[in-house]
């Protein structure tokens, strides 16, 4: 399994580690929006749990989800309880108390696929298995094609505190060209039903730098999309991943990628009308209203612990990161065979240490320090609050000067990186040459030279 950054089951959060758009002005002014003493959560963690199922493959997804196997959704639903039980178990604190959970994230897959009662089962298995705090935000991932109002205010009875909406576009054509199942009015009468229902927290998911997008299709989807005045947006640009139909027609010739300068013009675009309209932007990817700040997706740029549960969640814990069975019928399977929750609860160890949180990994890796403090530093510069040196000097018991200053020397002496206080934060510059300073963060690219 690669040391990649940022686990790809979650990479919807944005685009690669090491891949930042150009010339993106960050906008310091204002509270912080990051997590305050990031350190002092290290013994908490976030709960991801992966709903595989889809409608319909969209064109350019590659990620671990299925079209037409819903019928394995109760199966597959009570697995994952059975999962998020035993995980519980196995993260208990030395003295046997559950452990402290500060989010829980429904993503897919469409997560809002599965049935109320469904999502109340999952969250109410997760609540006797880990201390979910009592204001814990609790995300779901929706398709504007699969939401109505009943079934949102039943979401919302069941625990869902926030929506995340993958809304991708109000071009219809753009939609249909990408294989979403939703109209652009679809997307607006589910957003009017979420908050009809209640949601005082809502995200809105767009893509750009799509084939055929011009900037003024952009800008008229950004218009639309701060029409409705969303708590949080969060932009990405297209990827084209291996193994899509959109691959394909790129190797083809059939489809032509939107060049990087044009593509850098919308994030520009998007830029300035998301800060004009009182729109703060806290990462690479992501903006939100004052309060906003998605709490889930901090614990990853803050690398602090989650478990990731479900077919292909990733999950980063006890200094190990991991990968579960894809396949849906293959997590199920793995899930339904390992031994009752008591045995394992009771049987002696032998010295061996605590098995990972997750049941069906099929895949796991231990981090060494070193490469934690770099991701560590990493994701903390893909904030645009940068990252905190007393924060992560108390997390690993040494200065961040200490161990990086001499390799950082070059990116410094380039003004690419400052500090102010206690915070490290690319300057302008870096934020154009980022993988430059990143490069150099890393045990295996050691360039002091
Ligand atoms: S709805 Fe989301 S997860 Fe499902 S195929 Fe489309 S992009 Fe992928």
């Amino acid at each position: 399994m690669s040391s990649s950054v940022v686990d790809d089951q979650q990479a919807r959060l944005s685009p690669p580690a090491t891949s930042f758009p150009p010339d993106h002005t960050p906008h310091h002014s204002g509270a912080r929006m990051s997590l305050a003493n990031p350190d002092t959560l290290l013994d908490t963690i976030s709960l991801y749990l992966h709903i595989p199922f889809c409608h319909a493959k969209c064109h350019y997804c590659d990620f671990n989800s299925y079209a037409g196997m819903l019928g394995l959704r109760e199966r597959y639903v009570d697995a994952l309880a059975r999962e998020i039980a035993l995980a519980g178990q196995r993260a208990r604190l030395p003295d046997g108390t559950p452990r402290r959970c500060r989010t829980i994230f429904f993503g897919g897959g469409t997560p809002s696929l599965l049935t109320a009662e469904q999502v109340a089962h999952l969250l109410t298995t997760a609540r006797a298995a880990f201390a979910v705090d009592a204001d814990a935000e609790v995300t779901l991932e929706a398709n504007p094609g699969t939401l109505e109002y009943g079934r949102l205010d039943e979401f919302r009875a069941a625990g869902v505190t926030r929506l995340s909406m993958g809304a991708q576009s109000f071009d219809a054509g753009l939609l249909r060209w990408m294989g979403r199942i939703h109209s652009p009015e679809e997307i607006e009468t589910a957003f009017a039903s979420a908050k009809q229902a209640g949601f005082s927290s809502v995200n809105l998911d767009f893509i750009y730098a799509l084939p055929g997008q011009s900037q003024s299709t952009w800008a008229a989807t950004l218009d639309r999309a701060l029409a409705l005045r969303p708590e949080h947006l969060s932009l990405y640009s297209l990827i084209v991943e291996e193994g899509t139909p959109l691959f394909n027609w790129v190797r083809q010739g059939r489809v032509h990628p939107v060049d990087d300068d044009v593509a850098a013009d919308m994030y520009e675009l998007a830029e300035a009308r998301l800060a004009a309209a009182g729109y703060r932007q806290y990462e690479i990817s992501n903006w939100a209203l004052p309060g906003h700040a998605c709490r889930h997706n901090l614990t990853y740029w803050h690398n602090l612990p989650y478990i990731g549960l479900g077919a292909g969640a990733h999950g980063w814990y006890s200094g190990q990161r991991y990968a579960e069975a894809r396949p849906i019928r293959d997590y199920i399977a793995r899930v339904e065979t390992v031994e009752s929750l008591r045995d394992e609860h009771d049987s002696p160890r032998n010295g061996q240490p605590a098995p990972l949180p997750a049941a069906a990994a099929v895949e796991d890796e231990r981090i060494p320090r070193d490469l934690e403090m770099a991701e560590t530093a990493i994701l903390g510069l893909r904030l645009v609050d940068g990252l905190d040196l007393d924060a992560f000097a108390r997390r690993f018991g040494s200065d961040f000067a200490s161990v990086f200053s001499a390799r950082l020397t070059p990116v410094r002496d380039a003004d690419l990186l400052e500090t102010r206080g206690n915070i490290l934060r690319l300057t302008e510059r870096g934020r154009l040459l980022g993988n430059e300073v990143f490069a150099r963060l890393l045990p295996d690219n050691d360039a002091t030279s």
